[in-house]
């Protein structure tokens, strides 16, 4: 403090500022130097604040407590706000001699460090005394545990569907979207599905009107794709709602489907069996083998229905091996040993004609199964409409 009076020495006299007396001391006949002036009253208005906390809250947030955060803020915004006292000594700056000027701003910025580190700390120790007013002013014990959150899980379906596409995507397929409501002819007509032809009867359609539908499989997806990103090379899966009319124990109108489609040159059947033992193995279990059995479908030549071999009983047809009574017959695949998944071909050269490719120039593959079937294949869930019950008993399982 010696020092400080000291150099407060060399910047006197300041022109006719305060005309307060210091209060003890041997120069207490001089006025103070305004910069120390500031600073014995920020003491004094410290030390107030620092009185009203050290009386620390009682049995509850008293008033003094409560109006503590406001008198904090009007006093910073007095000494250290932009038009507060400190500011205002550096405004009047031009008012000394030149030569005094270096070192009265000096000490200024030394009294702004000042104030801001006491602010500071008396920030601290007023948050500390609202922490306390505020659990001892209510009947909150802060020992007890807290409440469990609970913690949700993600929805069957979205597991498989999630783990379907992060294997796909593995293998450098890009996700590909179609409108869910859409045109005759994305849904049936570009993929070799007239308007007479005896397959739409395969498809109970909801019709929106004569040429809007729900989409009855995820294969508009293709027919929109082609359209799009003519004559490259395509890889895309394709996941999303489909819908038909129809409701029972392994069939629901609104169910999930995945698709995918490649297309490039030189692209066979033995790459669309390739493609689908490796995913078969990753969704079931490297044991797991797959048969083709020719089929069917207007938009792919040749075509065939996918089967894996049954996950329970391992192909056997009898629970045996899986933890089953001896003979005991495997009702998943039905005593069969294999379990349908989904229908798979080569896109047929139609439906690279309708959307204006060359079939000539292009081939590829396509397959699609039921996210919903898979789910349940998966986990050995006997009835479709649990998947979409919500009914927690069973989401929590998963
Ligand atoms: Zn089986």
């Amino acid at each position: 403090m010696a020092r400080w009076a000291e150099r407060l020495a060399g910047i006197f006299p300041w022109p006719g500022r305060s005309t307060v007396k210091r209060p003890t001391g041997p120069e207490s006949s001089n006025p103070m130097h305004p910069i120390e002036e500031i600073r014995v009253r920020l003491d004094a208005d410290m030390q107030k604040l620092e009185t009203l906390i050290a009386d620390g809250p009682g049995a509850g947030p008293s008033e003094g407590d409560k109006a503590l955060p406001k008198q904090f803020e009007d006093l910073k915004v007095k000494y250290t706000g932009k038009k507060g006292e400190i500011s205002g000594l550096l405004r009047s700056m031009g008012t000394l001699a030149p030569e005094a000027r270096p070192e009265f701003g000096k000490l200024v910025n030394e009294l702004r460090d000042y104030a801001d580190a006491r602010f500071s700390a008396l920030q601290a120790k007023i948050q500390e005394v609202e922490i306390a007013g505020s659990l001892s002013g209510s009947s909150l014990d802060a020992t007890l545990p807290g409440y469990r959150v609970p913690a949700g899980s993600l929805h069957p379906m979205t597991q498989v569907r999630e783990e379907i596409i992060s294997f796909f995507q593995g293998l450098g397929f890009e996700m590909a979207l179609a409108p869910e409501v859409d045109n005759d002819w994305y849904n049936f007509e570009a993929l070799n599905i007239p308007p007479d032809h005896p397959s739409r009867d395969m498809h109970d359609t909801f019709y929106v009107d004569d040429k809007v539908v729900l989409r009855t499989h995820t294969s508009n997806v293709q027919v929109h794709y082609m359209e799009t990103h003519r004559d490259q090379p395509i890889r895309i899966i394709a996941p999303g709602f489909v819908y038909r009319v129809d409701n029972d124990a392994t069939h629901s109108p609104m169910f999930q489907q995945v698709e995918c489609l490649v297309v490039d040159k030189d692209i066979s059947f033995a790459n669309l069996k390739g493609t689908l033992f490796l995913w078969a193995k990753h969704m079931f279990g490297t044991e797991t083998t797959m048969r083709f059995r020719p089929s069917y479908f207007p938009f792919t030549e040749p075509s065939a229905e996918m089967d894996v071999s049954c996950y329970f009983c391992k192909g056997s047809g009898t629970l045996d091996g899986a933890g089953g009574a001896p003979g005991q017959p495997c009702r998943t695949c039905k005593t069969t040993g294999w379990i349908e998944i989904g229908g798979c071909g080569s896109v047929d050269p139609n439906v690279f004609g309708k959307v204006g490719w060359d079939p000539e120039k292009f081939s590829g593959f396509a397959f699609g199964f039921g996210i919903d079937r898979i789910t349940m294949l998966k986990y050995g869930i006997p009835d479709i409409s649990h998947l979409t019950r919500n009914d927690n008993r069973f989401l929590k399982q998963f």
